[in-house]
């Protein structure tokens, strides 16, 4: 076999060359409908004119001139990303995993600005994905992604995902913050009660912890807010994006409040490429979509529709899927037989998914879509638990 490519992913055996909305098209004639959405990045679909628009235009002035310079589509961005969150700054990067990185960062040096420096340590959660870096997979909680890469990053304690009483037992004189995704995406689609969500803010408040939540996989409108966080009543102080923040060009950021952020001064944090102006104009473009009016109500309106029917699917066949879960356009199902079969046969139908951690597989359509793609899909799920069980 080929091995140019490192052998990182078990790979599915197709290559798409073409995509069109929530479809997409294999150089070997197939069609298929994408409700994996390149792992919730693609949340306009393939090829939208505007982004398309964006990106081509921005092409013929300027691609990449690094932030020794100002960049003004990228001070347009974090205005807007200010403008729409919880948020007073942004630190522009490249992938999830900076992201968090940086927050990661961030939150280490705002204690030791503070006269702290002895406060280096986050409590994160069980189930947890934060990334692929040495500290992300540090923070994160799956075992495989640090085996064999150690001496593992110190400073991070895990606890039960959802129990107050072992976060408020974890915290320490050297704790400096708290990082959770408000749904656990790669961990099996696990919503976080937002009164865990409040009472962390609250715990965090009287302790004098910084509270991150990991947006990259539930933000830009994948729970049907442009943030997830909107759903628990509380703000966190820092916050990663990234996956759908460019709608497919790579980009991500760290946002958070301007106290947060008061140990973050020039010299401190930097990324070559963070929020160029190829980057920042498709960013653009995405907000320009996601924050027309009516467009997110809409999410959350065909986002109920998948879960309704899915919950009708799953009511005869619950022999295959046990149950639906999620918020928005996130959804998992969690299944009886193998998740990986139930992805192998949607794909047979034409239909991608995307696995993730308890036996469940994800649904991430793209936000675009219409009654009539959700019915194709639920529709594919039908006649594969059809199979599935005989
Ligand atoms: C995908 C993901 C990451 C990592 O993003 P990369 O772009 O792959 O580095 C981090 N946190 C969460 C919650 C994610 O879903």
């Amino acid at each position: 076999m080929n091995q140019s490519v490192m052998p990182s992913y078990g790979r599915t055996d197709v290559a798409f060359e073409r995509g069109d909305g929530p479809y997409l098209f294999s150089d070997d004639g197939r069609k298929f409908l994408d409700f994996g959405a390149g792992i919730a990045v693609t949340a306009l679909g393939h090829n939208h004119p505007k982004l398309v628009t964006a990106l081509t235009e921005q092409a013929g002035k300027l691609w990449h001139t690094s932030n020794l310079y100002n960049i003004s589509l990228q001070q347009r961005l974090a205005d807007r990303l200010v403008a729409n969150s919880f948020a007073d700054t942004v630190f522009f990067c490249n992938s999830g995993a900076e992201s968090v990185e940086a927050s990661i960062k961030l939150m280490r040096k705002y204690h030791s600005a503070s006269g702290n420096p002895q406060r280096y340590r986050m409590i994160s959660f069980e189930g947890s994905f934060h990334g692929r870096t040495l500290a992300t997979v540090a923070a994160g909680a799956n075992d495989a992604h640090r085996a064999g890469f150690g001496p593992t990053v110190d400073g991070f304690d895990h606890v039960a995902f959802g129990n107050i009483n072992e976060v408020r037992h974890a915290v320490s004189a050297e704790t400096a913050g708290i990082m959770i995704e408000p749904v656990q995406g790669e961990g099996g689609i696990r919503p976080a009660d937002p009164e865990f969500l409040r009472d962390l803010r609250a715990l965090c408040d009287e302790e004098g912890l910084l509270l991150m939540f990991d947006e990259v996989q539930t933000g830009v409108g994948r729970t049907g807010k442009l943030w997830a966080y909107e759903w628990s009543g509380v703000a966190p102080d820092v916050m990663s994006s990234a996956k759908a923040l460019g709608g497919g060009f790579p980009i991500g950021a760290c946002l958070a409040t301007e106290e947060a952020a008061k140990g973050i001064v020039p010299g401190t944090h930097g990324s070559t490429f963070g929020g160029n102006p190829l980057a920042a104009a498709c960013a653009n473009a995405v907000l320009d979509v996601l924050l027309e009016d009516g467009f997110l109500a809409n999410v959350l309106k065909m986002g109920q529709l998948v879960n309704d029917e899915l919950k009708r699917v799953i009511g005869d066949h619950s022999n295959v899927i046990e149950s639906v879960r999620g918020a928005g356009m996130m959804w998992g199902m969690k299944c009886v037989v193998p998740n990986g079969d139930l992805v192998a046969n949607a794909f047979d139908h034409g239909l991608l998914t995307v696995p993730a951690g308890e036996n469940v597989v994800r649904f991430l359509p793209p936000l675009i879509v219409t009654q009539d793609h959700i019915h194709e899909a639920v529709g594919i799920i039908d006649a594969c638990c059809k199979e599935l069980e005989s």
